[in-house]
Parts: structure tokens; sequence; C-alpha cells
């Protein structure tokens, strides 16, 4: 299985892609938490990184491409992986079709976790308070959803065009988000 899955801040990407990834036995890839170690640890990468990912912004395109590129190298994910949160800009959509053009892959569905902005940016304002994030400040999160909707969300049209996209309801329990992902995949694959 090649995944993908997309949807806006706050929306549980993350941690629905672990499970997905797990339910697969595939890697689930996150360049959100390779930038968050990256930060964490100092490296020149988290150096560069750090204020962009504090204001909210998205990383440099080129940075990330490479990033992902060089990931899927990587022996754990031959034979599938679950992207979370890359592509987010129409050019890392391009990047993407390139590296797998090259490498012979193809992207098997791309899962739209799907869910109200304003219930979101609530969410994510209690997240702030309860864990102290340093992209989760009001100023942020409310930056972070408008260069969502502006850069990413389009995206979505291009899968669905493609017959690839599997929208799927991101409100509810984690188990229940969860079922429906693996349902719709299943119902894809079959
Ligand atoms: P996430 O955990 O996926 O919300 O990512 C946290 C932050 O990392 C984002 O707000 C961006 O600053 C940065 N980031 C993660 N993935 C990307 C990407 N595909 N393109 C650009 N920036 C990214």
């Amino acid at each position: 299985m090649r995944l993908l899955i997309m949807g806006p801040p706050g929306v549980g990407k993350g941690t629905q892609a672990v499970g997905i990834a797990a339910h697969y036995g595939i890697p689930a890839i996150s360049t959100g938490d390779i930038f968050r170690a990256n930060v964490k640890n100092q490296t020149p990468l988290g150096q560069e990184v750090s204020r962009i990912m504090a204001e909210g912004g998205y990383v440099p395109d080129e940075i990330t491409n490479a990033i992902v590129a060089d990931r899927l190298t990587e022996a754990d994910a031959a034979e599938g992986w679950l992207l979370d949160g890359y592509p987010r800009t129409a050019g890392q959509v391009a990047a993407l079709d390139d590296e797998l053009a090259r490498t012979g892959q193809a992207i098997d569905a791309v899962i739209s976790l799907v869910a109200d902005t304003d219930v979101l940016v609530e969410r994510l304002l209690k997240r702030a308070e309860l864990e102290g994030r340093a992209d989760d400040n009001a100023e942020t999160i409310r930056n972070r959803m408008v260069i969502y909707t502006e850069a990413t969300d389009p995206l979505l049209a291009t899968y669905r065009e493609r017959g690839l996209l599997v929208e799927v309801d991101g409100i509810g329990s984690i188990d229940e988000v969860a079922g429906r992902i693996t349902t719709a995949l299943d119902a894809v694959r079959a």
C-alpha cells in the first residue's frame, strides 16, 4: 500500500497515520515529525526550519522534497508507505509524481480527513493550552489554517481527478475514524 493522508491542521492526521500504517504493516512517514526531530536535536536543518515552523509557515519545497525522496529510499519503505503531511503544495505534488515515476511506484489512495475548520481551530486552541506546543498559539493556528486553505486544500481536487481520493469524516473518536478509513480503503482495494 502506498498512501497519502491529507487534511487540515488539527484533524488528527498524525494519530490516524500511525494506526493505519500499523494496520497495513507500512511505515508512517511524517514530514512534521522529521522536522520536529531536527529542531529538537538542533541539527543544521532544524536551525533552518525552526522559525518557519513556529510561525506556522511551510518549509521550502526544495528542502521538503529532498527529505521525502531520501526517506523513501530507506529499506522499510520498499514495499509501501503512508505519507503524513506531504505533499502540501503543488510543487510537492509534482516532485512526488516525478520521484514515483522515476522509481516505478504509484499511489494507491489518498485519504482525505474532512472536518469543519472552526471546530478544528477550537480543538487546536485547547491542545495548545494542554501541551504548550510552540506552533500552537492562536496566531500560529490561524496562520496554519489560512495557509492550508490556500496552498494545500486545492490539491485534493488533483487527486480527486485522478480517482484516488477517499474522503472520510474526521470527526469522531480515534477508533471510529480509524474504522471509517480502513472500511473505505478496503472498498477501494476490493
Ligand atoms: P505537521 O506536524 O504535519 O502539522 O507539520 C508541522 C510543521 O512542519 C508545519 O506547520 C510546517 O511548518 C512543517 N511541515 C510539515 N510538512 C511540511 C510540508 N510537506 N511542506 C512544508 N512544510 C511542512
